[in-house]
């Protein structure tokens, strides 16, 4: 059903946001276009199509790797330095990267998905191994904590967040807080410091990245069972401001509200990061194009591996492996293989691997993702402060009042400070039921006035300002850390190689994260290699 502009804007951005918008028609409105993911495979999965390879269509090959994102390219890069030489990466796109892809452009390029990656610890030696290779650090501390080159760190000012028509500095919103939320965000930091510090009797964190190595104590996995809302609830946090940010936080990582969140998760993303109480967290590193770097690292170690725009429609376990049927540019090929390492998101199980279904060691519905928006802002110029001391444009601009994540500036970390720049637009599909289906409905007009009107509340100068606007609609984005997949069932089982195909995508963690995709695709290589 067609919505009118007032019924749409009101969907996305509430009733007060909506009518005022609807006072007024911009009188300029820029280009722009859908772009990105193609949903042909979803499609041919669903039609339940047979596919006959021509005799001449076949190729030997020891692994397949079914998914050029972090997980399929990290898992390539690690079975190289473990010396398997033969083997393929399959990527559906026409570009590997998945949900870390970026594109590059004017003035700088710009990500369309993941955009950070924290300081790893010193103990995560394998991520470190890969930005030792990609010369991003100089050394480590006389403790042993990696120091990564000043220009790869997020440049100051990193964050702030816009209230009631000003900037302010930072994520958690001071301004006019009162006594009572003075107390409560002390009492949620003490919380926090109490978990940092926590350690199993096996001297285990209760949270730290990759989760493979967080403690499975019985205390910990408790708060998998309850939502992250309930956790604050239970322990008495109803500060406005305070629950903004952990509902923020949630929605920021998870692409869930913090009453849709596991709370074991909503107190991973405090606590993962920090060393000890005390400590800050660890600093991001962070590129225009964002995770895009990493990808662009990786895919080049394995470029001669890669096939792009090959999807993989159909894997036929058997004695010796498995024949993997691929579509590639309206061509049938395959690949008879020993070992296939499935980088694909886990719920397409069912429908790729042959016999799955019937015999499945876990139920693959479980791994439910969500679904986003991003827009790409190309502006010619940028918007001035509105008052002297409002708080300047930052890395991460945050929409206190709007569903929305507010954009992150591509020319920040070049020091690009003035004229030309590109912002990133996030919108998690979080505040609807069946989001999915709804965002595919929208076309990139309504898109765009959504994003432009939700961006009016800050910069009501965006429609002269911004020359283009494309959209990207990612319709499976993120795992859901949802109460209970975390430390259930399902998770475990699908740890486990089914036949010859080892599961291999941040999925397995029940949290999207670059290092998770990467321990992963790591994990995969190393159990095929030994
Ligand atoms: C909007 C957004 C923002 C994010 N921000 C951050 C961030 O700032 N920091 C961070 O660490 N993480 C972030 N993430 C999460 C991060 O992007 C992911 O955790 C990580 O990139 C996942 O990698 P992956 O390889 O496991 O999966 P995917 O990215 O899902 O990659 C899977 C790949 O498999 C391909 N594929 C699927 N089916 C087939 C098939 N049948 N045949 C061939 N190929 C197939 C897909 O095209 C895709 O390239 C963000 C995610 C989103 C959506």
């Amino acid at each position: 059903m067609k919505l009118t502009r007032r019924e749409l804007l009101t969907t996305f951005l509430g009733a007060p946001l909506a009518l005022t918008a609807c006072r007024t028609v911009p009188n300029r409105f820029p280009e722009g276009e859908i772009v990105g993911q193609s949903d042909t495979l979803g499609h041919i999965l669903r039609e339940g199509r047979t596919f006959e390879v021509p005799a001449d269509g076949w190729r030997n090959v020891k692994v397949v790797i079914v998914g050029g994102g972090v997980a399929g390219l990290s898992a390539a890069w690690k079975l190289r330095k473990l010396g398997v030489e033969d083997l393929v990466v399959l990527e559906l796109e026409k570009e590997t990267g998945g949900t870390s892809l970026s594109s590059s452009g004017q003035p700088v390029a710009y990500p369309w998905g993941a955009h950070y990656l924290p300081v790893p610890f010193r103990e995560n030696v394998e991520l470190i191994e890969l930005l030792d290779e990609m010369l991003l650090t100089e050394g480590r501390t006389a403790e042993g904590d990696l120091i990564v080159k000043e220009q790869f760190l997020c440049r100051d000012p990193e964050e702030r967040v816009f209230y009631k028509g000003r900037w302010y500095d930072g994520l958690y919103l001071h301004a006019g807080e009162s006594e009572e939320d003075k107390r409560q965000l002390a009492e949620f930091q003490k919380q926090i410091d109490g978990w940092v510090n926590w350690r199993d009797g096996r001297g285990r964190r209760a949270f730290v990245v990759p989760s493979a190595n967080c403690s499975d104590n019985a205390e910990v996995t408790a708060l998998d069972k309850i939502s992250f809302a309930e956790w604050l609830r239970r322990n008495g946090f109803t500060s406005e401001r305070l629950v903004w940010y952990c509902d923020y936080a949630c929605r920021d990582d998870y692409g869930l509200k913090f009453d849709q969140t596991s709370a074991w998760a909503g107190l991973f993303y405090f606590c993962s990061r920090i060393r000890k109480s005390g400590e800050e967290s660890q600093p991001f590193i962070t590129f225009p194009e964002g995770n895009g770097r990493f990808v662009r690292h990786l895919a080049e170690s394995a470029k001669d591996k890669i096939l792009r725009s090959y999807m993989a429609v159909s894997i036929v376990p058997n004695e010796k492996g498995a024949d993997v049927i691929c579509l590639a540019d309206g061509q049938v090929r395959g690949f008879h293989c020993e070992k296939v390492i499935y980088a694909s998101p886990v719920f397409t199980a069912p429908y790729v691997i042959r016999g799955f279904a019937d015999d499945a060691p876990f139920d693959a519905r479980e791994f439910q993702h969500n679904s986003w928006f991003v827009a790409n802002l190309f502006l010619k110029d940028r918007p001035k402060p509105r008052f002297a001391r409002d708080f300047p444009l930052a890395w991460d601009n945050v929409l206190y009042e709007s569903p929305s994540l507010g954009y992150v500036n591509a020319t920040h970390q070049k020091g690009i400070d003035y004229g030309p720049t590109v912002w990133t637009y996030y919108y998690p599909m979080c505040h609807e039921e069946n989001g999915r289906t709804k965002l595919f409905n929208y076309n990139w007009r309504e898109l765009a006035d959504v994003c432009l009107t939700d961006m009016s509340r800050a910069h009501p100068e965006i429609y002269e300002l911004t020359d283009r606007i494309d959209i990207m609609r990612w319709g499976h984005a993120m795992i859901s850390p949802r109460p209970g997949l975390i430390w259930g069932e399902y998770r475990r089982k699908a740890l486990e190689p089914y036949r010859n195909i080892h599961f291999a995508h941040t999925d397995l963690s029940g949290i999207a994260l670059f290092e998770e995709a990467f321990y992963h695709g790591l994990r995969a290589a190393q159990k095929i290699a030994n």
